[in-house]
């Protein structure tokens, strides 16, 4: 009893990003000194740097810094010139921002369902969403995996469809192709495109974003599009936006990149622990590993069978353990995406999901104690 009173007090968190930045302090101190004392905040080496770092990372061509991840998801969709009216595919079990830019463009969203088990895009749905007007594909490598990017680029490929992988959740993660060719996520598509999010898997000290791409035309033209449209200072091409990485974030980002891969390894041993806890469990199912994706684990999100998924949550804050419902409407359902006509019923996954997803906490500090007292109050909560 006393050993869970002092967890209690202890306060587990979601994401412990204080104590992996007193890990790295000194490097990161260093690194933000440096550009304070040559006041390049805008578009100083550290940006170039890092990208051309990021390239080297996850082996994409090219690798073109913004100011988030939802600017470049609208500035991948500018870049390939989807036009007002056009439609572009998105799974409705995601983050807002893939369809808020999508219908900020004038776009219009075609929904469709995903895997009960893996929660990446259903390529069965793929076929049915197809019309006249489809553009585009946006998978989503929802917590962590891969989609099947496989059948994704073989569809898009017969359909003339462009490719634009949302990678938000997902730097890092590795796919194998049948042929036994490797790509890390966000370098399949034409596009691919990054959230450095504080509490994203690669998190800097603010906003940040990245695109990937292998072609150069189109690396340019979102180089341009990030840049007010413009080549040369003041003349301007094309309508652009403004979205750049501060240098300030691209300095801690080249630090951290350092520590991804071992990032990573921590996230996965947290993830192995919760699935050796819960495996067999009645009421508890754990995420299943996708075919042909490693796992960076963003999130670790199970299901919870045959008891209420919210009093579960209740209890656990009870014991101060926090979860999380990533996510809790499904975006078809949504009142700010209601006029695109969709209604309930339409993607029954993705609905019956919102109802019984809970991410538990898991980052790169996790100690083996606070997931043993997490498990147990979990453990618990069924008995
Ligand atoms: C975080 C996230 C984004 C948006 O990134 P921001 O940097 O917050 O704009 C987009 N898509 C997914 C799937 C995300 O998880």
């Amino acid at each position: 009893m006393k050993i869970s009173l002092e967890n209690k007090t202890k306060s587990i968190q979601m994401v412990d990003l204080r104590t992996q930045y007193d890990r790295i302090k000194s490097e990161v101190d260093q690194a933000i000194q440096n550009v304070l004392n040559s006041t390049a905040f805008i578009n100083g080496p550290e940006v170039k740097l890092f990208g051309e770092e990021l390239a080297e990372y996850t082996g994409a061509k090219y690798v073109i810094p913004c100011a988030n991840g939802t600017d470049a998801l609208q500035i991948a969709m500018m870049a390939l010139d989807f036009k007002p009216g056009e439609e572009v595919i998105v799974p409705t079990f995601t983050y807002v921002a893939t369809v808020e830019v999508i219908a900020l463009l004038g776009l219009k969203p075609t929904f469709v369902d995903v895997l009960p088990d893996t929660y990446e895009l259903d390529p069965a749905g793929l076929e049915k969403a197809l019309g006249p007007k489809v553009v585009g594909i946006v998978p989503v490598h929802l917590y962590g995996q891969c989609s099947n990017m496989e059948y994704i680029l073989e569809f898009a490929k017969k359909h003339g469809l462009k490719v634009i992988e949302d990678t938000a959740q997902a730097i890092g993660a590795v796919y194998t192709f049948s042929d036994g060719k490797k790509a890390q996520a966000g370098t399949m598509g034409d596009v691919g495109t990054t959230s450095f999010f504080p509490s994203k898997n690669l998190g800097c000290f603010g906003d940040g974003g990245a695109m990937f791409t292998n072609n150069s035309e189109l690396a340019e033209k979102l180089r341009m599009i990030a840049n007010h449209g413009q080549k040369k200072k003041y003349y301007h091409d094309s309508i652009g936006v403004n979205s750049r990485l501060d240098t300030l974030q691209a300095a801690i980002l080249r630090v951290k990149l350092q520590h991804l891969n071992s990032y990573s390894a921590s996230r996965n041993e947290v993830a192995d622990r919760y699935d050796q806890a819960f495996e067999n469990h009645p009421n508890i199912r754990p995420p299943k590993r996708a075919a042909n994706s490693t796992h960076v684990f963003h999130q670790y999100t199970v299901q919870v069978e045959g008891a209420s998924r919210d009093k579960l949550k209740d209890y656990l804050q009870t014991k101060g353990v926090p979860s999380m419902v990533y996510y809790p409407v499904p975006l078809h359902l949504q009142n700010a995406y209601l006029e695109f006509g969709y209604q309930f019923g339409d993607f029954p996954v993705a609905e019956m999901l919102c109802k019984k997803v809970l991410s538990l906490p898991i980052h790169t500090e996790m100690k083996t104690a606070d997931q043993e007292y997490i498990i147990q109050s979990v453990l618990d909560f069924f008995n």
